[in-house]
């Protein structure tokens, strides 16, 4: 965009009100009511000079923790961000406020580099967006000339330890930034809930001084929704039709299996792009733009993609196959929804997911102390596909949080299910597991319940036991999900060295001798599928809307989109979808209407207001 623009307005903002409360700050530029959660108590410290370590879930609002001390405060604040993905999109946001924002990276021009020095040098840069490696160079700080640095933000913090997911090598460095600023204030700030992250962040960072500002960890506005595998792709079609004209990411373990469901959906009619790390630089960064700037795209994606997205209304993710871990779930979920409006987390899963990631720990060469902990995290996960409880409670309790036992936004709480004392059943199944040796996988075990005439039950004399065909009752898929139930319960475990074989734990012989009742809780319903022969779920951000303010909301969106290109920046750098909805629905009139919406400031109102009124006005 247009650098003197930028700059008068810049100067025009903060110059003018030298005096002004943050609050006042945030509604004259943001165009926000109110500061959320503990933003203002964050605010309000690090403006008085003293760190602050920030614990908040994605979506509740982490980056104006800094973003907005950093307008406020005399000097330059710098920004250390790990990927150069999310600099340019803060800094892109930062401009349309009018905010002085800039970043410094590898693969800038000479020219704009310059620039961006120069100006930095002549105190006309509020923030500064760098990689971890440069802040810590020598002569970084002589950039500034006479400049002060007034306050370090490191977001991404949790980079810095190498036991959360995302270790990068470069954030070690920052723990030189205590020594090397002296007297400056710094904010570090991250998504991830796990405590022993949290200790190393503050360990490797040096924030013992610093304030720890926790939220919950709930994310409200994502509707959980975990599904046994029955045929994937109609799944997924499904799911997808419900999210029609919105974008949203869908995650799947391999490459191949990346290329191969984005190739599939686009012949059945849905817009989607691959993303791995195995491909094409350029064509990956095309795909990463696309999702971006259109509103109506599906990425299909590795876990690869991730970090990056600043993207506000991505409106679902979902996981076709089982995530590395709770933690990698709710991160990888925790990317829907950012604006807080209703958004879907959506996971489908069956045995065979269980018994590859067993076979990728068993095989793996960590050591042995490293697969203990990765088995842990894998029956964790599995506790929370299996409960027949709400999926919120399980999920938040994982990380050490209280919650009500009914969130009322999840499958399970949606659609109750039922539960059922399966403890013959599960004598059955386990008796079936011993009797043949603790030798087969759940396939052969399930032959053998059933009665079935095979090859291998011939060949091993299973049809002789006195198991063979006790479990006619219950079909194979309700076998399945006993045995799947069985080993979140910790009754059997999964052998790799034997080739996937079932083994019974030691907890299986309180189930012998009735000690313990079986719960088990009856998913042989796809509750997609369920949910759909009643009233269907409506891409979410428009449930809400008339047919009328529907149709005002699609024009707005229009605009929003030309402007968008015309600015070269992604549409919800215009304006968030939030916005678009309350212009449709509230319908300002005046220039005093229109600045009361939430997401209108100052800036923007003078760039484009008049715009989107006459839209309004014409609708
Ligand atoms: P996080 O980094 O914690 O994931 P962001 O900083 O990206 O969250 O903020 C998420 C969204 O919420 C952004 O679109 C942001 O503009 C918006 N937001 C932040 N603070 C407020 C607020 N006080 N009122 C309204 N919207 C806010
Ligand atoms: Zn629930």
């Amino acid at each position: 965009m247009h650098a003197s623009n930028q700059r008068s307005a810049t100067t025009a903002l903060f110059d003018a009100a030298p005096t002004e409360s943050p609050v006042d700050v945030l509604r004259r530029v943001w165009g926000y009511p109110a500061f959320r959660g503990k933003q203002a108590d964050v605010i309000r410290h690090v403006m008085a000079g003293k760190d602050a370590l920030v614990l908040f879930p994605t979506g509740k609002g982490k980056s104006l923790c800094f973003q907005l001390p950093g307008a406020c405060l005399p000097g330059v604040t710098v920004v250390i961000s790990p990927l150069v993905a999310l600099m340019r999109d803060q800094v892109e946001e930062l401009k349309a406020l009018g905010i002085a924002a800039e970043c410094l990276w590898s693969q800038q021009s000479e020219e704009e580099s310059r620039d961006v020095r120069a100006r930095l040098r002549a105190g006309q840069i509020k923030l500064i967006y760098v990689t971890p490696e440069r802040v810590v160079l020598p002569g970084f700080a002589g950039l500034f000339g006479d400049v002060p640095i007034s306050l370090i933000a490191i977001d991404e913090c949790h980079c810095v330890s190498s036991w959360g997911h995302n270790f990068r090598k470069d954030y070690l460095g920052l723990g030189k930034l205590k020594e090397l600023y002296p007297g400056v204030p710094r904010i570090a700030l991250t998504a991830t809930a796990d405590p022993h992250t949290r200790d190393d962040i503050i360990r490797q960072l040096e924030l013992d001084d610093a304030a720890v500002f926790g939220d919950s960890f709930d994310r409200p506005n994502i509707t959980y929704h975990i599904a046994e595998r029955d045929n994937a792709r109609s799944q997924l079609i499904r799911f997808l039709q419900r999210h029609e004209g919105s974008s949203g990411i869908v995650y799947c373990l391999s490459r191949r299996k990346v290329e191969e469901t984005a190739a599939w959906l686009n012949d059945h009619g849905i817009k989607a792009r691959p993303y791995h790390a195995g491909m094409d630089p350029a064509v990956k960064a095309e795909n990463q733009d696309a999702f971006r700037m259109e509103e109506d795209l599906c990425l299909v994606a590795t876990v690869a993609f991730g970090m990056g997205i600043n993207k506000p209304n991505v409106r679902y993710v979902a996981h076709l196959d089982l995530p590395s871990s709770v933690e990698g779930y709710y991160q990888e979920t925790g990317r829907a929804g950012r604006d807080g409006l209703p958004s879907e987390a959506f996971m489908i899963y069956g045995m065979q997911d269980i018994v590859q990631r067993q076979r990728m720990i068993d095989e793996g060469d960590a050591t042995d102390e490293i697969k203990r902990i990765e088995r842990a995290k894998l029956s964790a996960l599995l506790g929370i596909c299996e409960t027949a409880g709400c999926r919120r409670k399980a999920i938040l309790s994982h990380f050490g949080e209280a919650a009500p036992d009914r969130c009322g936004n999840c499958d399970t709480c949606n659609n109750p299910v039922e539960t059922w004392d399966g403890s013959e059943s599960s004598i059955k199944a386990l008796a079936a597991v011993y009797r043949t040796g603790e030798r087969f996988g759940t396939a052969h075990v399930i032959d053998v319940l059933l009665g079935k005439d095979t090859e291998r039950t011939r060949k091993f004399g299973h049809d002789q036991l006195a198991v063979f065909g006790v479990g006619k009752e219950l079909p194979a898929h309700a076998w399945q999900s006993i045995f799947r139930q069985l080993l979140a319960l910790g009754y059997v475990r999964v052998a790799h060295d034997e080739y996937g074989a079932l083994k019974l734990e030691p907890a299986a012989h309180r189930v012998f001798k009735k000690e313990v009742a079986v719960i088990l809780r009856r998913d042989a319903v796809d509750t997609v599928r369920k949910r759909e022969r009643g009233k269907p779920v409506v891409a979410a951000t428009r449930a809400r809307l008339t047919d009328e303010d529907e149709k005002l909301f699609q024009a707005l969106r229009a605009e929003r989109l030309a402007i968008s290109k015309t600015l070269g920046v992604a549409p919800y750098v215009v304006f968030p979808d939030t916005t678009l909805v309350s212009f449709a629905t509230v319908r300002p009139k005046t220039e005093q209407e229109m600045l009361s919406i939430s997401g209108v400031g100052a800036t923007k109102f003078a760039r484009y207001g008049e715009k989107f009124m006459a839209i309004i006005a014409g609708g």
